[in-house]
């Protein structure tokens, strides 16, 4: 068998029609998107399609969406840009599971003088909306949630923080980076202000990201030195990277209803793995969740153990996220969740994507057990 790839949140494959798109213009439509002639309009053409296929698939008008180089890029321009063009006022709300796109800028933003107020979630990884409620009020700069978490699934109510903010008047920017292409995400009718997006986390290519401002909202550009974006965002375009996007959220879009069978296969899979692996528990699995992600944290263990063994055998997961392996240090999610020490040294985060078969988690359940009992044997932690 092929490597078994339930690693989807921290990248997906690219789709086959993804990778048919980004070949065709890297061969034929290479030209500058600002140049005049007939070549530059082909190239010009094909962004505005996959613009148009992006903002359908989240919602909003092709106008209200302009790329970037990446989730993080979308995420730092929402949050500067929406300050800078805002206000004197200094108080940033947030949560302390974020990414750390926006956790590592918003401890910047606290050295430059920011109030940075970190809202806590239960156990489940829940909001805890009682003190969000208190907090945000007519003070606040700004908003900046995820919609899902990366490590655990866990989706927050988004149209319950978008009224709160709306009624206070605080622009409100979600992270909708994990939730796109495995959710609905309907940016026009929730009412929110900002969103950012990345094309590698619903089968597009790496290093090409977008980021959604609401007609009407003040947003002062973060990277400047072009008409490009409608002066919204300097540098020539990464255009065979955006029309790759764009053939991603088509397809997204269109296969949706998918996620269905993978939230089934999902917890199928977590069921047999509780009954099969004995001091095993899901994490967040009481939340709303994505129907892909599944956190398991294995007592006793070190989650880098049971990836090099899980890798060994073919099979590529992550401890919590992607950027936070490799160190010896709980999740910063799953310590706000109070996950035990026990199971939070031994997480293991599974996700699937459309791509996953029941053939692969099979094999996987048939190997995990093993895995689990010579590891606790041998190198107990
Ligand atoms: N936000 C979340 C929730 C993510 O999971 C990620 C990627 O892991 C990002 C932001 C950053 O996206 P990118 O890697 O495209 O910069």
């Amino acid at each position: 068998m092929d490597m078994i790839y339930l690693d989807s949140n921290a990248t997906t494959r690219p789709a086959p029609e993804v990778v048919r798109a980004m070949a065709d213009m890297l061969e034929h439509d290479w030209a500058n998107p600002s140049s005049a002639h007939r070549l530059g309009q082909r190239a010009r053409a094909k962004l505005d399609e996959a613009r148009e296929q992006v903002a359908s698939l989240v919602h909003c008008a092709p106008g209200e969406l302009f790329f970037t180089g990446c989730g993080t890029e979308a995420i730092n321009t929402a949050i500067r840009g929406l300050l800078l063009a805002r206000t004197p006022r200094r108080r940033i709300v947030t949560s302390t599971v974020e990414h750390s796109a926006t956790r590592e800028l918003c401890q910047q933003l606290a050295r430059d003088g920011y109030e940075i107020v970190e809202i806590g979630v239960d156990e489940q990884g829940e909001l805890d909306l009682v003190h969000f409620q208190d907090i945000v009020d007519d003070q606040c700069a700004l908003v900046s949630l995820m919609w899902a978490n990366n490590e655990t699934g866990v989706v927050w109510p988004v149209e319950t923080l978008s009224a709160h903010c709306r009624s206070k008047k605080v622009p409100l920017h979600m992270d909708a980076t994990q939730a796109v292409g495995k959710i609905p995400v309907d940016v026009t009718s929730l009412g929110i202000d900002a969103a950012s997006f990345a094309g590698h986390k619903f089968h597009g290519p790496k290093g090409v990201g977008a980021l959604f401002t609401r007609k009407g909202i003040r947003l002062k550009p973060w990277l400047i030195g072009g008409p490009q974006e409608r002066g919204r965002r300097g540098g020539t375009e990464n255009t065979a990277g955006i029309v790759g996007m764009g053939a991603a959220a088509k397809v997204a879009q269109a296969t949706l209803q998918q996620m269905v069978k993978v939230e089934t296969m999902r917890d199928d899979f977590e069921e047999r793995l509780l009954r099969n692996v004995p001091d095993t528990q899901i994490h967040a699995g009481r939340a709303t969740r994505l129907p892909n992600t599944s956190n398991v944290g294995f007592a006793a263990l070190s989650a880098e153990a049971i990836l090099l063994s899980l890798s060994e055998k073919g099979i590529c997961a992550s401890a919590g996220a992607a950027c936070s392996s490799g160190s010896l240090e709980a999740s910063h999610v799953l310590q706000a969740m109070r996950v035990d020490h026990r199971h939070a040294h031994g997480a293991i985060r599974f996700s699937l994507s459309r791509y996953t078969t029941q053939d692969e988690l099979e094999h996987t359940l048939s190997t995990l057990p093993a895995i689990i009992g010579k590891l606790r044997q041998v190198m107990p932690v």
